[in-house]
């Protein structure tokens, strides 16, 4: 079999590999992307960040015309769920489309439908359904990403995962009258939010105690009660099967405080969390992987300097957003002979928890800042007091800035409400950028929007 020689080759085709593979091949190296899927853009657009903001978005306009109508400004309204996956699946395709013309207009760029393995530091074997290829690749990234951790628990298989309720012609496309949510984790939360507020009766299971556990407790305790109340959330549950009932609906078997009980649902979502998918060869090639994921530093590079790990498949940031950043670091790196020049920053990556409302938090906070001794100040903003919130009967929640307590250097916030992971990208950039409560003070931010909070969460030091 012929060994093709390349400059890069990148495991996956999602956000951790194509800003890479389109700035090598701009620079006029030869690029081969390989990916199951066949098309870029990897699990955020076909079960992710996009889909389910396509439902989140949707579900959130019927929510505000219904507080809307509660005020008298709007009629009833109804909703139809199959609209709504058809919108969704149109969005998908949409993007697909889009992603296709961008890589048929590239040079110097392909992509194999397949599944990569490593067979040396620079051998790869690419699977496809006409054979195998072989390449000889100067660079390799690995970006092969997360997948959904399915739990070792009976019955199991008659759960919904996202990824089936949110891929392209997914398998939910009536609107369940029951759901059972089993993890309080972002994915679980999210959903329990959009399903509540298009009419579903929602019963969510959290292992923990904490919601949102790993997040700070301070973000979550602010979150938690502005959550539909028709959200039925029970904590410290540990799931031990799932059954069908004698109608053919599901049966949740769990136990809580040591007594065991059931729960009765239409549809049951198993959202536990996500593992890093690794390429088999990696640690054959002796690159470390721990239980998060390759190990990488802020320059992407594993063991082996021309071989870098970027996006969730390092699970240093696993968010769609940090994979493409770390993408155009380890572009950098290689166009820097190898010898690093770029280096992500993992600790200023805004995240949004996209519940309705949304709670979003950059760079450090409270918890964070304890564990490390750091003395904070808090500047504050309550959406209370914020015009467009009021325009929109949307008043809860609030901006917290958190600074450093001798310099005012902005370390980190966190905004639980109106408009949250539109306002964390400025506050990440002010933060990222090394900004004091000086400078969010002096700058005129606009009125009457909700930035404008961020300038008088940073005032109110003064
Ligand atoms: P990230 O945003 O971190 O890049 P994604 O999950 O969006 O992660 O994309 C990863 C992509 O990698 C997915 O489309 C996945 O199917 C693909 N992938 C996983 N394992 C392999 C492999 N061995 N060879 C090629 N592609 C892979």
């Amino acid at each position: 079999m012929a060994i093709q020689y390349v400059d890069l080759l990148t495991i996956g085709a999602g956000g951790g590999a194509y800003p890479a593979a389109f700035r090598l091949a701009q620079a006029g190296r030869s690029v081969i992307m390989v990916d199951p899927k066949g098309a870029m853009s990897g699990n955020c657009l076909y079960e992710g960040c996009v889909p389910s903001k396509a439902i989140r978005e949707t579900a959130e306009i019927y929510q505000s015309q219904q507080r809307l109508a509660g005020h008298g400004l709007a009629g009833a309204i109804s909703i139809d769920f199959t609209k709504i996956t058809m919108h969704k699946d149109a969005v998908q395709a949409r993007r697909y489309e889009q992603h296709a013309a961008e890589l048929a207009a590239a040079r110097n760029i392909k992509l194999i439908q397949g599944t990569a393995r490593l067979l040396g530091p620079h051998e790869v074997a690419v699977n496809t359904t006409e054979g195998e290829q072989r390449f000889h690749c100067a660079q390799i990234i690995i970006a092969s990403g997360s997948d959904i951790f399915i739990p070792p628990i009976p019955g199991v298989e008659l759960c919904l995962t996202s990824h089936d309720l949110y891929k392209p012609d997914s398998a939910l496309k009536t609107l369940p009258e029951r759901l059972i949510v089993i993890g309080g984790g972002y994915i679980g939360l999210e959903t329990a939010t959009f399903f509540a507020a298009l009419g579903t009766k929602v019963t969510l299971l959290q292992k923990g105690e904490q919601l949102l556990s790993g997040m700070d407790p301070g973000m979550v305790t602010l979150l938690t009660p502005l959550l539909d109340p028709a959200i039925r959330i029970r904590t410290g549950v540990d799931v031990t099967a799932v059954t069908l009932t004698p109608e053919g609906g599901r049966r949740v078997h769990y136990t809580r405080a040591e007594e065991t009980d059931t729960l009765d649902g239409d549809v049951v979502l198993m959202a536990v969390g996500r593992r890093p998918v690794i390429p088999v060869g990696t640690t054959e090639i002796g690159i470390a992987v721990t239980r998060k994921g390759i190990d990488v530093g802020p320059s992407l590079q594993t063991v082996h300097p021309h071989i870098y790990a970027c996006g969730d498949v390092n699970g240093r940031v696993p968010l769609f957003h940090a994979a493409v950043r770390q993408s155009m670091v380890a572009a950098h790196n290689i166009l820097g002979g190898n010898i690093p020049l770029d280096y992500a920053d993992f600790n200023h990556v805004p995240t949004t928890v996209f519940t309705l409302p949304a709670a979003a938090y950059v760079g450090l906070t409270p918890a964070l800042a304890e564990a490390q001794g750091i003395k904070l100040r808090t500047g504050r903003y309550d959406f209370a007091e914020d015009s467009r919130a009021q325009i929109l009967e949307r008043m809860e929640g609030g901006i917290q800035l958190f600074f450093a307590a001798d310099s005012l250097r902005l370390l980190g916030g966190w905004v639980v409400g109106i408009d949250a992971g539109q306002l964390i990208g400025q506050i990440g950039t002010a933060a990222a950028h090394g900004l004091t409560a000086y400078d969010l003070a002096r700058f005129a931010d606009q009125h009457p929007m909700s930035a404008e909070g961020i300038g008088k969460a940073a005032r109110s030091l003064f």
